[in-house]
């Protein structure tokens, strides 16, 4: 079978999961399932064929009165078979025994055959269902791809809390009392699994000390839009800073590795923008700017270019020193360097070009200790600037969220929570101590391949799989929706929060994003048992149990807050962080310290970048650590990452060729190594499951049909005027690093390219 058809089954399986009784009548089945915001069949005002729009009510939050035509979802809902004249009933034209079972036949359209589906149990079977088939949670993916042959073990696989390790939240007036997480946890009636880059389907082995609710405020979109346009602000000032006050360019992504960096250390209560770190000086961005002074140097291409830059700098050194207040003694020495170097450049005729390097490395040595002396104070003032705005904005950001959250009741909490009898848990998404208000309606456009959602006439993206994605995580991990009424008002925060995060020039920020291929991740889970992935997001995780950088947008979606505040005592993980080197530091000393305090298993395994030149703290703390079992290097070129924008890229763009190697470390305790020990028989699987196209081969049994691009089949009805699709770029296949005081950056800093 070269189809899948994964999106009707997502419907029937929402429709299972939302159905009161979760379970559906002969008729429901027969009709219409309902979408992914759970109405019901009712709900259809009017249904016609595939091909013809159908309307329905509208699936916005919040908004119950506008229509919409049919969303991709619906369009491939199952529908009986019309009953032939004279034809037994088609529903029961089953032997007895299948019928007293529970099973029913019913036609799938999409597939264009026969399908049974159990009205007792909720399975559904592509064949004659057999009554001997036994519990199994194997499939086989080339015969059953949607795994729809599975029978769900009758026992959940994910940890359900008991209520008393439930951490008690203050009780507020006039709220309604939340559903314990013990039931809403419970494991949604899973019967049909979603492919993609992705296994959803597997359940944490990760054990914590239950912790307090987060006291962050709920997501909501007027914030999450005010706080995007700060963001942009900062970043235009920034930009300019840089520019007036030391004739550079801002530093390609460095402002992007300062909100990161500075979140290793801020105690401040904005998810995003810091607002409490000490010291104020970012050194990153510091150092970042400070290296770009006099001027940005970039890897030659021939010996001409070479020769310019060299010019170039000692001309710039010259005017610089100048122009800034620097000690007699500073100006002499850089003056006279740059001299020497215009004298060489005259003199030196048919010079090569390793001599024009080796000349402007021995220019810089000499002058950039006084230059840097000389521009310090002006570097420090724009570092000091940009956090003293973003503290202000901070404060702005603040002030109108809880404006909002004030003007439904809701109180903010700020005396110190505590969990009574802590006792070890399964890992869960992070919960809030404050509740959510009614969210302002979000509009969404389906157009088969891309989903669309807009807030005031504000539109983010992302490919409609990946939209059905966060519905599955949505369901499996959000304990407060269960009617999915803020399910799009969330996505939207999320998707606004990633934009804001990443940037807006085309391609920054996709490197902060990237994965390991699926292959990878497939071996890691059965060879070593992990299932927990230590940096992620909703958009790029494979596990439905991660850590990512905003636990208020993204615990909806699974995420278990911040790495850096996660105390795991057992389980096993995967490291790939964002190559931002505060970051990759204190982590390494976070996992060293986790493994130090747990006798039970504890293992992780860490991707980091191989740069020598220098080794950074990072690489060097790992790879010296006394829980290090085994150490391998992935060389350049010989593998690949799934791209940062995966979530907004058509297939075939989606892996690009790494172009640095990748150190693998194994850190684990004592019975870490007992459980996930590297033998070389499961290294030599990743190994090969490292090698480049091996997430082709799976897509090719896996993945669903590429869907041509059509007219939009989801109008939306609003108020609002309609925004075309933002421009967000399709990215081009580079990866840009921020590798410590390099002499040189390349013109694209690239160390992943493009397959
Ligand atoms: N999950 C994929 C991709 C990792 S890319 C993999 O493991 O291969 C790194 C991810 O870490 C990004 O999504 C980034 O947003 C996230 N991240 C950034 N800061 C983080 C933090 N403090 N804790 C957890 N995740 C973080």
């Amino acid at each position: 079978m070269t189809e899948t058809p994964l999106a009707q089954y997502v419907s029937l399986e929402e429709s299972l999961s939302h159905n009161p009784s979760n379970k559906m009548t002969e008729e429901e089945h027969g009709q219409e399932t309902s979408s992914w915001n759970g109405r019901s069949s009712e709900d259809l005002i009017h249904t016609a064929g595939l091909n013809s729009p159908v309307t329905h009510k509208l699936p916005t939050t919040n908004n119950p009165v506008g229509t919409v035509s049919q969303p991709l979802l619906q369009m491939s809902t199952p529908v009986m078979s019309p009953p032939k004249m004279g034809s037994p009933d088609p529903v029961h034209d089953l032997p007895q025994e299948l019928l007293d079972a529970g099973w029913r036949r019913f036609w799938s359209r999409r597939e264009g055959r026969p399908y049974f589906f159990n009205k007792l149990t909720n399975e559904s079977l592509w064949e004659l269902p057999q009554l001997e088939k036994v519990n199994s949670t194997q499939f086989d993916p080339i015969t059953d791809p949607l795994g729809i042959q599975i029978q769900t073990p009758t026992t959940p696989q994910t940890p359900v809390f008991p209520p008393s390790q439930v951490p008690l939240l203050p009780q507020r007036a006039g709220e309604k009392r939340r559903a314990s997480v013990a039931e809403e946890t419970a494991v949604p009636n899973k019967r049909f699994i979603l492919f993609g880059p992705w296994d959803l389907e597997i359940p944490t082995n990760v054990i914590i000390w239950d912790r307090t609710p987060s006291l962050l405020p709920p997501p909501h979109p007027e914030v999450e839009q005010f706080r995007a346009s700060l963001v942009a602000k900062l970043r235009q000032q920034y930009k300019e800073m840089c520019h007036s006050r030391e004739g550079i360019d801002a530093p390609k992504e460095s402002f992007n590795r300062w909100l990161m960096e500075r979140k290793v250390i801020d105690k401040g209560n904005d998810p995003l923008l810091p607002s409490n770190c000490q010291p104020e000086v970012s050194y990153t961005m510091y150092r970042e700017i400070m290296n770009d002074i006099p001027i940005k140097l970039v890897r030659p291409k021939f010996s001409g270019d070479a020769r310019k830059q060299l010019s170039k700098y000692a001309e710039a050194s010259k005017k610089m020193i100048e122009s800034r207040n620097a000690s007699s003694e500073s100006r002499k020495i850089v003056k006279w360097n740059s001299e020497d170097a215009f004298q060489w450049i005259r003199q030196t005729l048919n010079a090569s070009y390793d001599d024009y390097l080796e000349r402007l490395a021995h220019l810089r040595q000499q002058c950039q200790p006084h230059l840097v002396e000389a521009a310090k104070t002006s570097v420090e003032g724009i570092c000091t600037k940009i956090y003293h705005m973003s503290c202000d904005y901070v404060k702005k950001i603040h002030e109108k969220h809880w404006a909002i959250l004030n003007q439904h009741d809701i109180q903010e909490i700020t005396s110190a929570l505590q969990v009574n009898n802590p006792k070890k848990v399964f890992c869960y998404p992070v919960q809030f101590a404050i509740s959510t208000p009614r969210l302002p309606g979000v509009d969404l456009l389906t157009d088969r391949d891309v989903t669309l959602l807009q807030f005031r006439g504000d539109v983010v993206r992302i490919n409609t799989l990946y939209f059905q994605k966060l519905e599955q995580l949505y369901r499996w991990n959000c304990t407060d929706d269960r009617k999915f009424e803020y399910f799009l008002a969330r996505v939207w925060c999320m998707l606004k929060r990633y934009q804001t995060f990443i940037g807006s020039s085309p391609n920054e920020g996709h490197s902060t994003q990237v994965a390991l291929p699926v292959s990878v991740f497939d071996c890691l889970n059965k060879q070593f048992g992990v299932t927990f992935e230590c940096f992620a997001s909703p958009l790029n995780c494979y596990f439905r149990q991660y850590c990512s950088a905003f636990p208020d947008t993204d615990s909806f979606f699974g995420s278990r807050g911040h790495i850096l505040k996660f105390y795991p005592v057992s389980g096993s993980f995967e490291a790939n962080p964002p190559f931002c080197e505060e970051l990759m530091e204190a982590v390494v000393g976070h996992f060293e310290k986790l493994l130090s305090e747990s006798q039970e298993p504890l293992s992780f395994i860490v991707f980091l970048p191989e740069w020598r030149d220098p080794v950074p703290t990072s690489l060097a703390r790992l790879e010296s650590s006394r829980f290090k079992r085994k150490q391998l290097l992935i060389p350049a070129f010989e593998h690949e990452y799934r791209h940062g924008f995966q979530h907004l890229n058509v297939r075939g763009e989606i892996s690009c060729r790494s172009s640095h190697g990748t150190v693998v470390v194994f850190l684990q305790n004592d019975a870490g190594f007992v459980r996930w020990g590297p033998t070389q028989e499961k290294v030599d699987h990743l190994l090969e499951m490292y090698k480049p196209g091996k997430d082709k081969e799976r897509e090719h049994f896996l993945a669903p049909p590429r869907v041509q691009p059509q007219a939009p089949q989801t109008v939306v009805t609003n108020s609002q005027p309609q925004k075309p699709s933002p421009q967000i770029p399709v990215a081009k296949m580079h990866i840009v690093a921020a590798q410590p005081n390099p002499v040189f950056q390349q013109t694209e800093p690239t160390i992943a390219e493009h397959k």
